[in-house]
């Protein structure tokens, strides 16, 4: 007996999915366009050539899912880390005043809520295992972000070198050392900032 797929966002049951893409279409573009049209499309199990505005799921979400997480996170996320991007920084460590962390953070937890939730290959090895639900109701409005204590975003600022701007890939995991602890975690590159 087989389940119908039906959309994986906050409350909702419907089952007609649509293309959902795991990082905003405009960074992919972005980046290309910094690369010159070359761009190759990885995550850390797959490089590929072929999907010039980068990977998505036919399975996860509905259009009016999609596009609220578009509107809520994806496309403010966007302008705000290209406006970024353009400016120079002259020391190893930055602060940029007045920088909407709340929604970079968010942001973040977007994509790696849809990476979670999703059985494609490519993202096998992206889970936020418990905190998949938790993050889902932070998303849509049901739970301040701050209840999730254990999620910590870090921002790193590329220095510009040919390719820099041009890399593009899923997140993939790592494991880091940061006030004598060790975390788990994923890093993002986009635009020549890691995430
Ligand atoms: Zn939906």
């Amino acid at each position: 007996m087989s389940h119908p797929l039906h959309c994986h966002g906050f409350g909702c049951r419907s089952a007609d999915l649509i293309n959902a893409h795991f990082i905003p279409q405009a960074f992919a573009r972005q980046i290309r366009k910094s690369s010159g049209g070359s761009n190759t499309t990885a995550s850390e199990l797959r490089f590929t050539r072929g999907l010039q505005h980068g990977l998505y799921d036919n399975a996860i979400l509905c259009a009016d899912c999609d596009g609220f997480l578009g509107r809520e996170y994806d496309d403010p996320a966007f302008k705000l880390i290209n406006s970024l991007s353009v400016m120079v920084f002259s020391a190893p460590t930055f602060e940029i005043p007045n920088v909407d962390c709340e929604l970079l953070c968010t942001f973040v937890l977007a994509v790696l809520w849809r990476c979670s939730v999703s059985s494609r290959y490519e993202l096998s090895n992206i889970n936020l295992i418990g905190y998949t639900n938790p993050a889902r109701m932070v998303l849509w409005h049901a739970m301040p972000i701050s209840n999730l204590r254990a999620y910590r975003v870090l921002c790193q600022r590329y220095y510009s070198r040919p390719g820099v701007e041009a890399l593009y890939s899923l997140p993939i995991p790592t494991r880091f050392q940061l006030e004598g602890s060790e975390w788990r975690g994923y890093v993002l590159p986009l635009v020549g900032f890691g995430l």
